[in-house]
């Protein structure tokens, strides 16, 4: 049974504690799904979590719009991944592939948000491409005006639910000046001629994924998110809402690992006596069990201080990705290392926990990066 005295910290409201209870009690029942057909298993994913209402915090809701809660996300994601990380990834991409339509888009834009949040319509959110990862102002991707419409040329790739989703969020040069002003952010149905799946990309936590090319995709100009340029701006807004939420998953990730392997220590008899009892196992149990907390509070001190009206938390939310994903990948490694050789086998949670928890290092801006923002925040 995880650890959930962290819902009795003053960062959360009796809702909060709520929803928790809620989804977990679901994620207890439906939780894992098999994994055989990623896409197959997304969708359903999408379609079940959306008819059990639990893909409403994911978007503005269009009939009383609000910010985004970003606690409900990060508790979202914390108990979906402590469960399934298809199941998180599935959530995920609701928010992330619609976050620039609930933050900046027009009420026609916004009419796509009743349909992602009730599990009815999957979203994308493309920014990466082949040549600009990291360096995402260097984007090559053009959208050149024509008329009443703008022509999108160019290719995203490691696009999650690219192949899949019915709307992509691209980002794309405008040309309003050199750099990152002079970007900006278009709503591209997925079925707009010349917006083609080039590859499908295989990766060691499989998740529908996707390099994309646009082979000259026209959309009428009201399909810009915001204003001409402002597209780098937008993109780092959602990033700013979301990347706490990528710490909340590797906690949750993190969180099942260090369950497991208290199951296993007090299971397993080595000389004699519950692994328990060797004082190097309670060195790594309590390594684990600092990091998952120190963690959770860096996680929900930037939700929680986003939530109460900050308009950015570059600081707050960089240190706690960093830190959650990065702590993430050494409790789940101790918990390999004390499960022993079935950490290492094939379809054992804890295998699976260490594939998955890899790539959160790298994606939204890698650890690297996320130093960068920090540091440069601390030296302002
Ligand atoms: C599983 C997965 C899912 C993804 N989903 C999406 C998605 O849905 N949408 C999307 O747009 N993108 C997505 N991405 C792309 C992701 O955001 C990029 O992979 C990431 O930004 C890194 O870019 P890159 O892979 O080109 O690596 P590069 O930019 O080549 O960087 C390589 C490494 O260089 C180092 N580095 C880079 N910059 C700096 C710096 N300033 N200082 C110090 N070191 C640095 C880091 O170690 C970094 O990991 C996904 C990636 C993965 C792996």
């Amino acid at each position: 049974m995880a650890d959930r005295s962290f819902l009795d910290w003053p960062f959360f409201e009796q809702r909060h504690r709520d929803w928790a209870d809620r989804l977990d009690a679901w994620c207890a029942k439906n939780l894992p799904v098999d994994h055989s057909d990623v896409d197959a298993a997304c969708r359903d994913l999408v379609a079940r979590l959306g008819e059990a209402g639990f893909l409403k915090p994911t978007a503005v809701d269009t009939a009383n719009p609000g910010p985004l809660d970003v606690r409900t996300l990060c508790l979202t994601r914390e108990t979906l991944a402590r469960h399934d990380g298809l199941a998180d990834f599935a959530f995920a991409m609701q928010g992330l592939g619609t976050g620039a339509i609930s933050l900046f888009g027009t009420p026609e834009q916004q009419q796509w948000l009743d349909r992602t949040r009730a599990g009815k319509a999957l979203s994308a959110f493309a920014l990466s491409e082949p040549r600009s990862g990291s360096d995402v102002a260097n984007m090559d991707m053009a959208a050149t005006r024509d008329g009443g419409d703008y022509v999108l040329s160019g290719e995203k790739t490691w696009i999650s639910n690219g192949g899949i989703a019915d709307l992509y969020t691209v980002f794309a040069r405008t040309g309003e000046a050199p750099g990152a002003r002079g970007i900006s952010a278009f709503l591209v149905p997925a079925d707009t001629p010349g917006l083609e799946v080039a590859e499908r990309l295989d990766v060691i936590a499989p998740h529908p994924l996707a390099r994309l090319a646009f082979n000259d995709v026209r959309v009428p100009a009201s399909a810009m998110i915001g204003k001409p340029g402002d597209g780098f701006k937008i993109a780092m807004s959602v990033l700013d809402v979301f990347r706490s939420t990528v710490g909340s998953a590797a906690l949750g990730f993190a969180r099942r690992a260090l369950d497991e392997t208290l199951e296993r220590a007090g299971s397993r008899e080595l000389f004699g006596a519950p692994l328990f009892d060797l004082q190097m196992v309670q060195g790594h149990i309590a390594e684990m069990a600092l990091d998952i907390d120190a963690a959770a509070l860096l996680i929900y001190r930037a939700a929680w201080t986003k939530d109460m009206g900050a308009p950015r938390v570059t600081r707050e939310a960089a240190m706690a990705k960093l830190f959650a994903t990065d702590r993430a990948q050494e409790v789940i490694d101790k918990a390999v290392q004390i499960h022993g050789g079935d950490g290492v086998r094939r379809g054992h949670i804890v295998e699976s926990l260490y594939r998955e928890i890899r790539a959160l290092r790298i994606y939204e801006g890698a650890s690297d990066v996320q130093k960068v923002v920090i540091a440069r925040q601390t030296m302002k």
